[in-house]
């Protein structure tokens, strides 16, 4: 679906240097993120700058393609102590939870997305070193939200349309 941005909101669709996460519809939102190769210091400022625009944003997840990057790397912020993410593979999924969703990307926009309630995740953590977790409940709903960003995919494209609503994220912060 394409998102009609209404007037009162088009001011959050603006990308420039204070506000660098790129919005739809950037291409660069729709296209697939190549794995990291090898994590080097240039990936670590990479994923270091990254949680500084989450934050910034009070996001609690961002992924690459979000900073014009196309490579496999998210972070993302599940309980306030950020995790940095190369490569994630969901290797499996079990049970299904129904929540409310929105995205740096379509800031204002928020609906409901089914997800698998628990997953296990395989990845190289910020040094480089392999690790899995297993995540559940709103963690595991935001590492299914970032993973699809490294493949295009948005949560629009799989939200209950029915429940898509426009609300001021600056009014949402305040509640
Ligand atoms: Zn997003």
């Amino acid at each position: 679906m394409d998102v009609v941005v209404p007037p009162e909101f088009q001011r959050l669709f603006v990308t420039d240097a204070d506000r660098p996460i790129v919005k739809v519809p950037a291409p660069v939102l729709r296209q697939v993120a190549a794995p990291v190769a090898k994590i080097t210091d240039k990936h670590r400022l990479m994923a270091d700058n990254m949680v500084r625009i989450m934050k910034e944003a009070n996001g609690v997840g961002l992924a690459a393609p979000q900073v014009s990057i196309l490579e496999r790397l998210i972070v993302i912020s599940p309980g306030g102590k950020p995790m940095v993410l190369f490569n994630p593979v969901i290797t499996q999924m079990e049970g299904e939870q129904i929540g409310e969703e929105g995205c740096l990307s379509i800031p204002g926009l928020y609906g409901d997305v089914k997800r698998a309630n628990l997953v296990e995740v395989e990845a190289y953590d910020r040094k480089g070193k392999p690790v899995v977790y297993e995540m559940e409940g709103f963690a595991a709903r935001i590492v299914q939200h970032e993973v699809d960003h490294l493949d295009g995919v948005l949560f629009i494209d799989k939200v209950d349309v029915s429940t898509l609503y426009w609300k001021d994220p600056v009014a949402r912060d305040a509640e």
